[in-house]
C-alpha cells in the first residue's frame, strides 16, 4: 500500500491546499494530511479548529485522513504512519528556497523519506493562507479563496477578537 503525507499549517486551509489534496490523493492508496505546528508562525486557528475544518472539507475523499503532528519531526511521524513520501506544493519561485531547505533537511534527518513537489494549479498560484488572513482582517471578501465553512469560521473568530 503506497502511503503519502502532505504536511502543512493549513491556517486556514485554502482552495490551493484542497486542490493539492485532491491531486495527491490520486497518487497514493492512502494520503495523510498532517497539520503541523510551525514554530515560526503564530497561528490564527487552533490545531483543533484546523482539524475540524479539514475533516469536514475532506470527508468525501475516502483515502484521505487528517492527522495532527505535534512535537515530532515530520519524517519520524511519516514513518510511524508507514508513509515514505512527503508531498509539498510549489507556487512561485519564492517557495523554492524554503522548500529546498526543508526537503534537504528532511533527507538528512531520514533518507528513507522522499519529498515530492507538485506545481500549483495556476488558478491558485498566488493563493496563500497569509493572504486570506490579511484580506479577512481588513474586511475583504475571501469567498474565492476558501470554502464557505472556512469563511464563516474566520468571520466568527474575528468577531470574537
Ligand atoms: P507551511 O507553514 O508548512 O508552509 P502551509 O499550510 O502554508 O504550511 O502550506 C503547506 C504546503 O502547501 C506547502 O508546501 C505550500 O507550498 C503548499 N501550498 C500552499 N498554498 C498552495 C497553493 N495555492 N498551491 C499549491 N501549493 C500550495
Amino acid at each position: 500500500m503506497k502511503k503519502g503525507i502532505y504536511p502543512g499549517s493549513f491556517d486556514p486551509v485554502t482552495y490551493g491546499h484542497i486542490d493539492m489534496i485532491e491531486r495527491a490523493s490520486k497518487m497514493f492508496d492512502k494520503l495523510y494530511v498532517s497539520i503541523t505546528e510551525n514554530i515560526n508562525k503564530k497561528s490564527f486557528f487552533t490545531l483543533e479548529e484546523r482539524l475540524d475544518l479539514l475533516k469536514k472539507i475532506c470527508q468525501n475523499y475516502k483515502n484521505v485522513e487528517i492527522v495532527v503532528c505535534q512535537n515530532k519531526l515530520t519524517v519520524d511521524f511519516a514513518l510511524e504512519l508507514g508513509a515514505n513520501v512527503i508531498v509539498r506544493g510549489l507556487r512561485a519561485v519564492t517557495d523554492f528556497e524554503y522548500e529546498l531547505q526543508m526537503a534537504s533537511t528532511n533527507h538528512q534527518l531520514n533518507s528513507n523519506v522522499e519529498t515530492v513537489f507538485m506545481m500549483t494549479n495556476t488558478d491558485y498560484s498566488f493563493l496563500s493562507s497569509s493572504m486570506v488572513k490579511e484580506i479577512a482582517y481588513i474586511g475583504g471578501n475571501v469567498n474565492k479563496f476558501v470554502p464557505k465553512i472556512v469563511e464563516d469560521k474566520i468571520k466568527e473568530k474575528l468577531k470574537k477578537a
